[in-house]
């Protein structure tokens, strides 16, 4: 028989009724004549539950207790998905990360899989007719035998690895919007549903803040060519829509010159002035900043006079106050006079591969933002993307004014 991989996410599985709801899904598609292996979150805001407790036990806890902690939300819908199921009479069974398994590396809190052996999965569909309810998020570092999760949002990777472990003809993402849109449904009521995007732009729109799709699920997708569809699992489990296929560039026939719009909140900018124009200063700046572990994104050095310079960069807001705690460290040996800092900024993106062939196309935003008073503090382009970094209330402001100009609102 084909096999199938469905994913359900939190708010999906949110609560009993939902997980019925799902089931209804889930026998649709068995009627239809598949294998099929589940792939589930922990019931919404379980996670975010889960996390709060580990930091109110301690300011700095072991990631691997952390691990421990925040898998557990999706070993129960996956146990209580397989009682639905069973419950309606068919064959199923639960199936933790460890018990697949699904091997990560040791990089908790954010692990990667590393490989997945599909036979167990496989076998309790030949021998036993099985469906497989596999908890997303979760793995195992096999050397240490501690459980590991995948970063947030973890599941999509889940569902797409396992599909490519099972070789299935297909991976649905069932999530509480029907497919992936030109930007964020819930910010812009005009975004239109696309029924296919390119791998390249799914990867940054992912990237860039649309939390759709976890980054690394799409990145699998593309490697191991695994047919992934974004849908509603809100839609009437008798007459579902297909959703979005993510997929290559060459199989989309209507290619327009932006696809979607992207925005990544909580940014922060950082500013050293009259810093010294001399070679080894950027390795001073950032060196301390990588092995902080901390992710620098927009970076811009203004021209110098006298032999010295401004550089300017952005990191995520959680880590500001690192951040500056690091450079104020390691002022000696960068030798800025000064370190200005500011929180609360927004990353908004175009996003699509037909800038490739278009020039322009940012100079376009550039000017549609000033006639709205939107003041740009960086930008950073490259091949199929530009990034313009505001202020958060401007966010909505900025969204809608490029969602329009580039012709994505609905008709
Ligand atoms: P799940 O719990 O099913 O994994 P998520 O909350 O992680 O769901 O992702 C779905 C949400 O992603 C939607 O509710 C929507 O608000 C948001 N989203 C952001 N950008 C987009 C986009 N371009 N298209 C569709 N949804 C988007
Ligand atoms: N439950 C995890 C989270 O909330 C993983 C997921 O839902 O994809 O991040
Ligand atoms: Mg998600």
């Amino acid at each position: 028989m084909p096999r199938l991989v469905m994913k359900f996410g939190g708010t999906s599985v949110a609560t009993i009724d939902r997980i019925r709801n799902v089931a209804r899904h889930v026998i649709r598609e068995r009627k239809a004549g598949y294998d099929i292996a589940v792939v589930v979150s922990a019931m919404s805001g379980k996670t975010n539950e889960l996390v709060g407790w580990c930091q109110e036990a301690a300011s700095f806890y072991d990631p691997a207790e952390y691990d421990a902690v925040v898998a557990s939300g999706e070993q129960v819908t996956a146990g209580l998905l397989a009682i639905v199921l069973r419950d309606l009479g068919l064959p199923a069974r639960s199936w933790q990360g460890w018990q697949v398994p699904i091997l990560t590396s040791d990089a908790h809190a954010s692990a990667r899989i590393t490989s997945i052996d599909g036979t167990n999965l496989i076998n309790g569909f030949s021998e036993r007719g099985e469906i497989a309810v596999v908890t997303g998020f979760q793995g195992i570092h096999a050397p240490t035998g501690r459980i590991t999760t995948l970063g947030r949002g973890g599941s999509d990777t889940s569902a797409v690895a396992v599909a490519a472990a099972i070789g299935a003809e297909r991976c649905d993402i069932y999530t509480d919007v029907d497919g992936v849109y030109t930007t964020d449904p819930r910010v812009v009521p005009k975004a239109r549903r696309l029924d296919k995007i390119a791998f390249e732009e799914m990867l940054e729109m992912a990237s860039l803040g649309a939390k759709v799709l976890q980054v690394r699920s799409v990145e699998l997708a593309m490697l191991h060519r695994v047919k992934t569809f974004v849908r509603s699992s809100f839609d009437d489990p008798e007459s579902p829509k297909p959703g979005t296929l993510i997929c290559d560039e060459e199989d989309i026939v209507e290619q327009q010159v932006v696809t979607g719009i992207a925005f990544q909140r909580d940014e922060a900018q950082i500013t050293l002035r009259r810093v010294a124009d001399h070679p080894g200063v950027a390795a001073a700046i950032f060196v301390p900043l990588a092995e902080a572990n901390i992710n620098v994104d927009m970076i811009i050095q203004v021209a110098s006079d006298d032999h010295a310079t401004d550089i300017t960069f952005t990191v995520p807001g959680t880590d500001f106050e690192r951040a500056k705690q690091v450079l104020t460290k390691a002022q000696p040996q960068i030798g800025f006079t000064n370190l200005q800092g500011t929180a609360d900024m927004v990353k908004v993106s175009a996003i699509g591969v037909g800038m490739r062939s278009h020039a322009g196309v940012a100079a376009r935003a550039f000017k549609a933002l000033s006639d709205k008073g939107i003041n740009i503090r960086a930008i950073t382009t490259s091949e199929i993307k530009f990034s313009i970094l505001i202020e958060a209330p401007y966010t909505e402001l900025a969204v809608r004014t490029l969602h329009t100009l580039y012709g994505l609102d609905q008709p």
